[in-house]
């Protein structure tokens, strides 16, 4: 009980510093993030390179795959002959120049800046639909890989996201058991197979729907493996929710 509310009193004080980090951000002049052209009455982008962030407005419901046609149902061919074990996937922009610069940004420079843009954008994506949900959880990431860069980019998102939309963040709700080799050399059956049977879910998620939450979703294989085992565990929904996608013709083979 006591534990509970000295919990609550750390989460309020965090909620407070956030909000005034955020609102102290809007005072200080800036820079464009992209073309590093100085703003005036914009905030981190300018118009111009606002107006050509790659959006993606019609996609697969299930791995936001973009489609050419706005034909319902909106389901990709992939997810067609092998349904993923998401119910759906939400991702407003495509990983193309120049919204890949800001993930590089944000991922390889840390560049804070990019990441508070980021989780702005993820937060206009989420809209009103936090209600949906029970928890937010995040795909863990690869051990050497956040040694290396010193952070985990989405669970950096998934804080501030909880702060901003009252979503519970459920850090243990999923752990990485076994980190997988480099995607890079395999072909697209072994590439897809590969991130089996990394995670492991909490046995408390049972009864649960869940967000989960990436920054990129590259090859949808680890959302879906970690996807399926969240169901496994007793997930009543696995939802997921991350910034961009890349389209299947573009594979960046470095997120
Ligand atoms: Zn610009
Ligand atoms: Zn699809």
């Amino acid at each position: 009980m006591r534990s509970t509310s000295i919990k609550n009193k750390v989460n309020k004080m965090q909620g407070k510093l956030f909000y005034w980090h955020r609102r102290s951000r809007l005072l200080l002049p800036g820079i464009c993030l992209i073309c590093l052209e100085p703003l005036i009455g914009e905030r981190d982008l300018c118009h111009c390179c606002k107006s050509q962030l790659p959006s993606n407005l019609i996609c697969c419901q299930f791995c936001a795959e973009p489609l050419i046609t706005q034909v319902e149902p909106l389901i990709c061919n992939a997810c067609y002959k092998a349904p993923v074990a998401l119910n759906q996937a939400l991702a407003s922009w495509l990983y193309l120049p120049p919204f890949s610069q800001l993930i590089w940004e944000f991922k390889y420079t840390q560049n804070l800046a990019a990441g508070y843009l980021l989780l702005d954008l993820l937060r206009d994506t989420l809209s009103n639909k936090s209600k949906n949900y029970d928890c937010l959880v995040v795909i863990p990431g690869q051990k050497a890989r956040i040694k290396q860069r010193g952070y985990h980019a989405p669970t950096w998102l998934a804080k501030r996201l909880a702060l901003l939309s009252g979503l519970t963040f459920y850090k243990r709700g999923l752990k990485r058991i076994k980190d997988i080799p480099s995607q890079q050399d395999l072909g697209r059956k072994a590439r897809w197979l590969n991130p089996r049977g990394a995670f492991k879910a909490s046995a408390d998620i049972a009864g649960k729907k869940v967000l989960l939450l990436d920054d990129v979703i590259t090859t949808g294989a680890s959302a879906h493996w970690a996807a399926d085992e969240l169901k496994r565990q007793g997930a009543i929904s696995v939802d997921l929710l991350a910034t961009a996608k890349t389209p299947a013709a573009f594979k960046h083979e470095s997120i």
